[in-house]
């Protein structure tokens, strides 16, 4: 809807958490984003500081330079590199993944997502275990217990509850302490974080009738699941932290099973858990990297197929047993997921940094920049939400800068000697 210089659009989708809540109404005035209805407290600075105009020109350490002297030396780290890394990828969206990835593939580098430092060992337990999924609209209308499992939605996804909880369903929290989430919770249940496992196996257990040692709270929480029709456990890096985390994820999604397997004629129980997604596109980069290398993440193209080896191929890792001599990041802000050493690491690479934040002085030696315009605000994308749902991303504030895609495909070009 166009009034005079106003420009209002509506069922707008925001990527600032994984929830990619679809319907803002986001009015733009002058080249710049002046309201954003429906935005929560994370996301509403996000859209007021957007604008049409995209800070100017590349930079080679903090200084500016022409695209072409950008793309030459970006050519020219890559071209000497023997064991070049791509990373970040879930502040991105399906185009500049898709591009991501075919730049690893030819030249033979290992490309790893966030999803590294944080649900890798849920998608490690999800491969041994497998995994019974719903949407976020199916839980909005089906459920009838909900419970956060080490995941705090709302500091975190602020819309979550609201958004795809319904509101009749009682909220359950199990966390190590009060989180914002168990105030408003029905009930907390404090579990240490190396007990989490102990009380999944308990609790599968108590859901299979087996006679154990137990809790009172264990003991009415497995009764409040067996009650539901539609329960659903959003999970997040309470679960995920620790070295055999992934057992931990394991038994959880076992509980699903053992729950969902029930004799009890007249009830039609379902039950699932899902991960509660940090980014808004990291479930979209787990899904561009196994439609085009079989693989979810930490995948390396050096022998000239993709292999996928967790630990072998994960950046954390490889920064910090030193096997990387260059580094091209799609998103600065996912520098900041890594570990301090692996931050530290980075920091004596050439590296190339494509969109995000201008990194500042002491991020890099010989950190070159490439400003980006942003999807969802300058151009269109598809970003996927937490449930492995599609969303389209439209344009806000028209822009002629280039996409990450663009900066990718153009290096990749500079590389291959078409241009
Ligand atoms: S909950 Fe997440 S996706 Fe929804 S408006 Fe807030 S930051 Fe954006």
């Amino acid at each position: 809807m166009e009034l005079g210089s106003r420009i209002v659009r509506t069922d707008v989708a925001c990527t600032v958490c994984g929830c990619v809540c679809d319907d803002l109404r986001v009015t733009a005035e002058g080249g710049r984003i002046v309201a954003a209805e429906g935005a929560c407290d994370l996301a509403r600075p996000w859209f007021l500081g957007q604008t049409s105009h995209i800070d100017g020109r590349p930079e080679l350490n903090g200084i500016p330079v022409d695209w072409d002297v950008a793309y030459a030396r970006a050519a020219a780290i890559l071209k000497a590199a023997r064991a070049p890394l791509v990373y970040g990828l879930s502040r991105s969206t399906t185009e500049g993944q898709r591009a991501a990835v075919a730049l690893a593939d030819f030249l033979g580098a290992t490309i790893d997502t966030t999803a590294s430092s944080g649900h890798a060992p849920s998608i490690v337990a999800l491969q041994q275990v497998g995994e019974s999924t719903c949407t976020l609209g199916e839980v909005k209308q089906r459920a009838d217990f909900v419970l956060f499992w080490g995941c705090d939605p709302v500091a975190t996804h602020p819309r979550h509850i609201e958004r795809y909880c319904p509101p009749a369903a009682p909220i359950f929290v199990v966390d190590s302490e009060e989180t914002a989430t168990a105030k408003i919770a029905e009930i907390l249940l404090r579990i240490p974080p190396d007990r989490n496992w102990d009380a999944l196996w308990t609790l599968r257990m108590l859901a299979k009738g087996i006679a154990c040692e137990a809790s009172p709270e264990l003991v009415a929480l497995a009764a409040r699941m067996k009650a539901g029709r539609f329960g659903v456990v959003f999970f997040g890096s309470g679960l995920t932290r620790g070295r055999l985390a992934h057992r931990t994820v394991e038994a959880l999604l076992q509980l699903v099973t053992d729950l969902n397997d029930h004799t009890e004629p007249d009830t039609r129980r379902r039950f699932y858990a899902r991960r509660l997604r940090r980014y808004g596109d990291i479930a979209g980069a787990d899904s561009v990297l196994t439609w085009q290398t079989g693989y979810p993440f930490g995948v390396n193209f050096a022998t000239g197929y993709p292999r996928y080896n967790p630990g072998e191929f994960t950046a954390p890792e490889l920064l910090a047993r030193g096997e990387v001599d260059a580094a091209l990041i799609l998103g600065s802000e996912t520098i900041f997921d890594l570990p301090s050493n692996a931050q530290a690491a980075l920091r004596d690479l050439p590296m190339i940094v494509i969109g995000g934040a201008r990194p500042t002085e002491d991020e890099g030696r010989g950190t070159l920049f490439f400003p980006t315009a942003v999807y969802g605000i300058h151009r269109p994308g598809t970003a996927y939400r937490m449930d492995e749902i599609a969303i389209p991303l439209r344009v806000l504030l028209p822009s002629d800068s280039p996409s990450d895609a663009d900066v990718l495909g153009e290096i990749h070009r500079r590389l291959s000697g078409t241009v």
